[in-house]
Protein backbone atom coordinates (compact mmCIF):
# COMPACT_ATOMS: atom_id res chain seq x y z
CA UNK A 1 0.00 0.00 0.00
CA UNK A 2 0.97 3.42 -0.62
CA UNK A 3 1.06 5.45 2.48
CA UNK A 4 -1.31 8.91 2.58
CA UNK A 5 0.22 12.19 1.24
CA UNK A 6 2.62 14.21 2.81
CA UNK A 7 4.40 17.63 2.93
CA UNK A 8 8.23 16.98 2.92
CA UNK A 9 10.75 19.52 4.29
CA UNK A 10 14.37 18.38 4.52
CA UNK A 11 16.61 20.46 8.22
CA UNK A 12 19.69 21.45 7.66
CA UNK A 13 20.52 21.35 11.21
CA UNK A 14 19.26 19.92 14.85
CA UNK A 15 17.69 23.25 15.43
CA UNK A 16 16.14 23.35 12.15
CA UNK A 17 15.02 20.31 12.55
CA UNK A 18 13.57 20.87 16.05
CA UNK A 19 12.20 24.40 14.92
CA UNK A 20 9.92 23.29 12.07
CA UNK A 21 8.67 20.25 14.08
CA UNK A 22 7.57 23.12 17.10
CA UNK A 23 5.72 24.63 14.11
CA UNK A 24 3.97 21.40 12.57
CA UNK A 25 3.17 20.28 15.40
CA UNK A 26 1.53 16.85 16.27
CA UNK A 27 1.20 15.83 12.77
CA UNK A 28 4.77 16.04 11.70
CA UNK A 29 7.50 13.66 12.23
CA UNK A 30 11.13 12.79 11.83
CA UNK A 31 12.73 10.76 8.51
CA UNK A 32 15.83 9.30 9.77
CA UNK A 33 16.28 5.68 8.26
CA UNK A 34 12.76 5.45 7.87
CA UNK A 35 12.76 1.53 8.71
CA UNK A 36 10.13 2.02 11.44
CA UNK A 37 8.37 4.91 10.08
CA UNK A 38 8.17 4.13 6.33
CA UNK A 39 6.43 0.14 7.34
CA UNK A 40 4.17 1.92 9.15
CA UNK A 41 2.84 4.67 6.81
CA UNK A 42 2.68 2.20 3.99
CA UNK A 43 0.49 0.68 6.49
CA UNK A 44 -1.41 3.57 7.10
CA UNK A 45 -0.60 2.59 10.76
CA UNK A 46 0.80 6.20 10.87
CA UNK A 47 -0.10 9.03 8.86
CA UNK A 48 2.11 12.24 9.03
CA UNK A 49 0.98 15.33 7.25
CA UNK A 50 4.57 16.17 7.40
CA UNK A 51 8.21 14.62 7.24
CA UNK A 52 11.10 16.06 8.32
CA UNK A 53 14.00 14.71 6.88
CA UNK A 54 17.05 14.28 9.03
CA UNK A 55 19.46 12.85 6.38
CA UNK A 56 20.90 16.19 5.25
CA UNK A 57 22.10 17.53 8.10
CA UNK A 58 25.59 17.68 8.01
CA UNK A 59 27.79 16.31 11.36
CA UNK A 60 25.04 14.06 13.17
CA UNK A 61 26.15 10.69 11.55
CA UNK A 62 29.51 9.70 13.54
CA UNK A 63 31.56 8.01 16.08
CA UNK A 64 33.86 9.42 18.19
CA UNK A 65 36.49 8.64 20.40
CA UNK A 66 36.46 11.43 23.25
CA UNK A 67 38.84 10.63 26.07
CA UNK A 68 36.66 7.89 28.23
CA UNK A 69 33.22 8.29 26.63
CA UNK A 70 32.48 7.35 23.08
CA UNK A 71 29.96 9.32 21.29
CA UNK A 72 27.55 7.90 18.42
CA UNK A 73 25.93 10.62 16.22
CA UNK A 74 21.61 10.05 16.09
CA UNK A 75 22.52 9.52 12.53
CA UNK A 76 24.75 6.78 12.59
CA UNK A 77 23.52 3.59 10.68
CA UNK A 78 23.58 0.11 12.51
CA UNK A 79 26.04 -0.89 9.59
CA UNK A 80 29.12 1.84 10.36
CA UNK A 81 28.62 0.96 14.53
CA UNK A 82 28.87 -2.89 13.48
CA UNK A 83 32.17 -1.72 11.06
CA UNK A 84 33.75 0.30 13.28
CA UNK A 85 37.24 -0.18 14.85
CA UNK A 86 36.53 2.08 17.40
CA UNK A 87 33.00 0.18 18.37
CA UNK A 88 34.76 -2.77 18.73
CA UNK A 89 36.77 -1.85 22.03
CA UNK A 90 33.16 -2.03 23.31
CA UNK A 91 32.26 -5.90 22.00
CA UNK A 92 28.61 -5.51 23.41
CA UNK A 93 28.02 -2.87 20.89
CA UNK A 94 29.31 -5.03 17.90
CA UNK A 95 27.04 -7.59 19.12
CA UNK A 96 24.17 -5.72 18.80
CA UNK A 97 24.96 -3.88 15.50
CA UNK A 98 26.20 -7.18 13.72
CA UNK A 99 22.82 -8.75 14.30
CA UNK A 100 20.06 -6.25 13.80
CA UNK A 101 17.58 -7.28 10.68
CA UNK A 102 19.59 -7.78 7.81
CA UNK A 103 22.08 -5.92 5.40
CA UNK A 104 19.62 -3.64 3.85
CA UNK A 105 17.65 -2.68 7.46
CA UNK A 106 21.14 -2.25 8.87
CA UNK A 107 22.89 -0.29 6.15
CA UNK A 108 19.74 2.50 6.24
CA UNK A 109 18.40 2.26 9.97
CA UNK A 110 19.74 4.22 12.41
CA UNK A 111 20.47 4.23 16.34
CA UNK A 112 18.95 7.79 17.25
CA UNK A 113 15.89 6.35 15.18
CA UNK A 114 15.93 3.05 16.50
CA UNK A 115 16.03 5.04 20.49
CA UNK A 116 13.19 7.68 19.85
CA UNK A 117 10.99 4.62 18.25
CA UNK A 118 11.20 2.96 21.46
CA UNK A 119 10.33 -0.34 20.25
CA UNK A 120 10.02 -2.85 22.86
CA UNK A 121 11.40 -5.71 20.70
CA UNK A 122 14.13 -3.32 19.31
CA UNK A 123 17.71 -4.00 20.17
CA UNK A 124 19.64 -0.79 21.07
CA UNK A 125 17.75 0.02 23.72
CA UNK A 126 18.59 -3.24 26.00
CA UNK A 127 22.38 -2.78 25.15
CA UNK A 128 22.97 0.45 25.73
CA UNK A 129 20.93 0.29 28.93
CA UNK A 130 23.66 -2.39 30.17
CA UNK A 131 26.01 0.24 29.42
CA UNK A 132 24.38 3.07 31.51
CA UNK A 133 24.58 5.16 27.70
CA UNK A 134 23.22 8.61 27.89
CA UNK A 135 21.15 10.60 25.37
CA UNK A 136 21.74 14.20 24.10
CA UNK A 137 18.51 15.46 23.28
CA UNK A 138 18.86 18.77 20.95
CA UNK A 139 15.88 20.87 21.49
CA UNK A 140 15.23 24.64 19.90
CA UNK A 141 16.74 26.85 22.43
CA UNK A 142 18.96 24.03 24.32
CA UNK A 143 20.50 20.87 25.14
CA UNK A 144 20.20 18.10 27.63
CA UNK A 145 21.42 15.24 28.53
CA UNK A 146 19.24 12.29 29.87
CA UNK A 147 20.64 8.85 31.38
CA UNK A 148 18.59 5.86 29.19
CA UNK A 149 16.95 4.85 32.45
CA UNK A 150 15.03 8.17 32.24
CA UNK A 151 14.77 8.55 28.60
CA UNK A 152 12.80 4.85 27.51
CA UNK A 153 9.20 5.84 29.89
CA UNK A 154 7.04 2.53 28.34
CA UNK A 155 6.56 0.95 24.96
CA UNK A 156 7.26 3.83 22.17
CA UNK A 157 7.30 6.63 24.59
CA UNK A 158 9.91 8.47 25.29
CA UNK A 159 10.88 11.78 27.21
CA UNK A 160 11.97 13.62 24.40
CA UNK A 161 9.58 17.04 24.17
CA UNK A 162 7.64 18.09 20.89
CA UNK A 163 10.76 19.76 20.00
CA UNK A 164 13.10 17.79 20.65
CA UNK A 165 15.33 14.84 18.53
CA UNK A 166 17.86 12.47 19.91
CA UNK A 167 21.38 14.41 18.95
CA UNK A 168 23.83 12.12 20.32
CA UNK A 169 24.29 8.92 22.45
CA UNK A 170 26.99 8.82 24.99
CA UNK A 171 28.85 5.32 26.17
CA UNK A 172 31.71 5.49 28.49
CA UNK A 173 34.84 2.84 27.83
CA UNK A 174 35.29 -0.05 30.10
CA UNK A 175 38.23 -1.04 32.15
CA UNK A 176 40.30 -4.34 30.32
CA UNK A 177 39.01 -6.25 32.87
CA UNK A 178 35.36 -5.31 32.36
CA UNK A 179 33.39 -7.64 29.51
CA UNK A 180 29.81 -7.36 27.86
CA UNK A 181 27.74 -9.82 25.36
CA UNK A 182 24.37 -9.47 24.09
CA UNK A 183 22.77 -12.97 22.79
CA UNK A 184 19.55 -12.35 20.71
CA UNK A 185 17.40 -15.33 19.77
CA UNK A 186 15.34 -14.89 16.17
CA UNK A 187 13.11 -17.18 14.08
CA UNK A 188 15.43 -15.09 11.41
CA UNK A 189 17.64 -12.08 10.49
CA UNK A 190 14.85 -10.00 8.78
CA UNK A 191 12.45 -10.30 12.19
CA UNK A 192 12.50 -8.80 15.59
CA UNK A 193 14.29 -10.96 18.44
CA UNK A 194 11.67 -13.06 20.66
CA UNK A 195 13.80 -12.51 23.26
CA UNK A 196 17.27 -11.15 24.19
CA UNK A 197 19.25 -10.44 26.97
CA UNK A 198 22.67 -7.99 27.65
CA UNK A 199 25.32 -8.28 30.09
CA UNK A 200 28.04 -6.44 31.15
CA UNK A 201 30.57 -7.05 34.06
CA UNK A 202 33.36 -6.48 35.55
CA UNK A 203 36.07 -8.61 37.33
CA UNK A 204 38.04 -8.41 40.08
CA UNK A 205 39.92 -11.98 39.84
CA UNK A 206 37.41 -14.67 39.51
CA UNK A 207 34.82 -12.26 41.34
CA UNK A 208 32.30 -10.50 39.80
CA UNK A 209 32.51 -6.38 40.67
CA UNK A 210 30.06 -5.34 39.02
CA UNK A 211 27.39 -6.40 36.63
CA UNK A 212 24.58 -4.98 34.39
CA UNK A 213 21.94 -7.39 33.29
CA UNK A 214 19.10 -6.26 30.90
CA UNK A 215 16.86 -8.11 29.19
CA UNK A 216 14.48 -7.52 25.88
CA UNK A 217 11.88 -8.30 24.31
CA UNK A 218 10.21 -9.48 27.29
CA UNK A 219 8.54 -6.45 28.63
CA UNK A 220 7.04 -3.52 27.41
CA UNK A 221 10.47 -1.85 27.91
CA UNK A 222 13.59 -3.45 28.64
CA UNK A 223 13.97 -4.88 31.88
CA UNK A 224 16.55 -4.17 34.25
CA UNK A 225 17.23 -7.77 36.13
CA UNK A 226 18.80 -6.17 39.41
CA UNK A 227 17.80 -9.65 41.27
CA UNK A 228 20.00 -11.58 38.66
CA UNK A 229 22.93 -8.84 38.90
CA UNK A 230 22.64 -9.36 43.28
CA UNK A 231 22.97 -12.96 42.41
CA UNK A 232 26.26 -12.78 40.59
CA UNK A 233 27.42 -9.10 42.20
CA UNK A 234 30.25 -9.81 44.57
CA UNK A 235 30.23 -13.74 44.08
CA UNK A 236 32.29 -15.99 42.28
CA UNK A 237 31.95 -16.59 38.55
CA UNK A 238 30.81 -20.09 38.17
CA UNK A 239 27.65 -22.34 37.43
CA UNK A 240 26.61 -21.81 40.65
CA UNK A 241 26.17 -18.21 40.52
CA UNK A 242 25.86 -18.12 37.07
CA UNK A 243 22.53 -20.89 37.50
CA UNK A 244 21.18 -18.37 40.58
CA UNK A 245 21.62 -15.25 38.22
CA UNK A 246 19.54 -16.96 34.88
CA UNK A 247 17.00 -17.83 37.40
CA UNK A 248 16.68 -14.47 39.12
CA UNK A 249 16.25 -12.99 35.03
CA UNK A 250 13.36 -15.47 34.51
CA UNK A 251 11.42 -14.32 37.45
CA UNK A 252 12.12 -10.64 36.52
CA UNK A 253 11.05 -11.22 32.75
CA UNK A 254 7.23 -10.38 31.94
CA UNK A 255 6.63 -11.48 28.62
CA UNK A 256 3.62 -11.42 26.36
CA UNK A 257 2.27 -14.28 24.75
CA UNK A 258 2.96 -13.73 20.54
CA UNK A 259 3.36 -15.46 17.42
CA UNK A 260 7.30 -15.46 18.28
CA UNK A 261 5.76 -18.23 21.24
CA UNK A 262 3.87 -18.09 24.75
CA UNK A 263 5.32 -16.59 27.76
CA UNK A 264 6.55 -19.49 29.24
CA UNK A 265 8.73 -20.19 26.26
CA UNK A 266 9.94 -16.89 26.57
CA UNK A 267 10.78 -16.73 30.17
CA UNK A 268 12.97 -19.87 29.77
CA UNK A 269 14.75 -18.17 26.49
CA UNK A 270 15.69 -15.71 27.95
CA UNK A 271 16.98 -17.54 31.11
CA UNK A 272 18.89 -19.45 29.24
CA UNK A 273 20.36 -16.41 26.79
CA UNK A 274 21.16 -14.62 30.25
CA UNK A 275 23.43 -17.68 30.86
CA UNK A 276 25.18 -17.50 27.68
CA UNK A 277 25.43 -13.57 27.85
CA UNK A 278 27.22 -14.06 31.44
CA UNK A 279 29.50 -16.69 30.22
CA UNK A 280 30.49 -14.83 27.57
CA UNK A 281 30.79 -11.84 29.09
CA UNK A 282 33.56 -13.24 31.59
CA UNK A 283 35.77 -14.78 29.07
CA UNK A 284 35.52 -11.92 27.24
CA UNK A 285 36.68 -10.04 30.87
CA UNK A 286 39.48 -12.22 30.87
CA UNK A 287 40.66 -10.84 27.76
CA UNK A 288 39.64 -13.55 25.43
CA UNK A 289 38.09 -12.73 22.07
CA UNK A 290 34.75 -14.53 21.53
CA UNK A 291 32.93 -14.01 18.90
CA UNK A 292 28.92 -14.36 18.68
CA UNK A 293 26.14 -13.43 16.04
CA UNK A 294 22.77 -13.41 17.38
CA UNK A 295 21.20 -16.98 17.75
CA UNK A 296 18.53 -18.30 15.29
CA UNK A 297 15.78 -20.73 15.58
C1 LIG B 1 12.39 -5.81 8.20
C2 LIG B 1 12.87 -5.05 9.41
C3 LIG B 1 13.44 -5.75 10.46
C4 LIG B 1 13.91 -5.08 11.59
N1 LIG B 1 14.48 -5.78 12.58
C5 LIG B 1 15.00 -5.14 13.65
C6 LIG B 1 15.65 -5.87 14.68
O1 LIG B 1 15.82 -7.07 14.64
N2 LIG B 1 16.11 -5.14 15.75
C7 LIG B 1 15.99 -3.79 15.82
O2 LIG B 1 16.45 -3.17 16.79
N3 LIG B 1 15.39 -3.08 14.85
C8 LIG B 1 14.90 -3.73 13.76
N4 LIG B 1 14.29 -3.00 12.77
C9 LIG B 1 14.13 -1.53 12.93
C10 LIG B 1 15.39 -0.78 12.51
O3 LIG B 1 16.43 -1.03 13.43
C11 LIG B 1 15.17 0.73 12.45
O4 LIG B 1 16.32 1.24 11.89
C12 LIG B 1 14.92 1.48 13.73
O5 LIG B 1 13.92 0.97 14.50
C13 LIG B 1 14.49 2.93 13.48
O6 LIG B 1 15.54 3.65 12.96
P1 LIG B 1 15.34 4.54 11.67
O7 LIG B 1 16.57 5.34 11.56
O8 LIG B 1 14.99 3.70 10.52
O9 LIG B 1 14.12 5.50 12.10
P2 LIG B 1 12.85 6.00 11.30
O10 LIG B 1 12.04 4.85 10.82
O11 LIG B 1 13.23 7.03 10.30
O12 LIG B 1 12.10 6.72 12.52
C14 LIG B 1 11.53 5.99 13.56
C15 LIG B 1 10.84 6.96 14.53
O13 LIG B 1 11.79 7.71 15.25
C16 LIG B 1 11.67 9.12 14.95
N5 LIG B 1 13.07 9.59 14.83
C17 LIG B 1 14.00 9.18 13.97
N6 LIG B 1 15.19 9.75 14.24
C18 LIG B 1 14.98 10.56 15.29
C19 LIG B 1 15.81 11.41 16.05
N7 LIG B 1 17.12 11.56 15.80
N8 LIG B 1 15.26 12.08 17.10
C20 LIG B 1 13.95 11.94 17.40
N9 LIG B 1 13.11 11.16 16.71
C21 LIG B 1 13.62 10.47 15.67
C22 LIG B 1 10.86 9.21 13.67
O14 LIG B 1 10.11 10.40 13.62
C23 LIG B 1 9.96 7.99 13.82
O15 LIG B 1 8.87 8.29 14.64
C24 LIG B 1 13.80 -3.65 11.65
C25 LIG B 1 13.23 -2.94 10.59
C26 LIG B 1 12.75 -3.63 9.47
C27 LIG B 1 12.17 -2.85 8.32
Amino acid sequence: MYPRAFHYHRASSLKEAANILAQLGEDAKFLAGGQSLIPLMKLRFANPRHLVDLNFIKGISYIKEDKSLLRIGALTRHAEIEHSATVGKIPILHDCAAGIADVQVRNRGTIGGSLAEADPSGDWATVLLALDASVRCAGRKAERTVPLTKFILDAYTTALAKDELVGEIVVKFRAKNSGGAYLAFKRSAPVYPTASAAVQLTLDGDTCADVSIVLGCVGLSPIKATGAEAALRGKKVNSKSIAEAADAARSAADPQPDMRGSAEYKRTLVGALVRQAIDIATRRARGERVEISHIYA
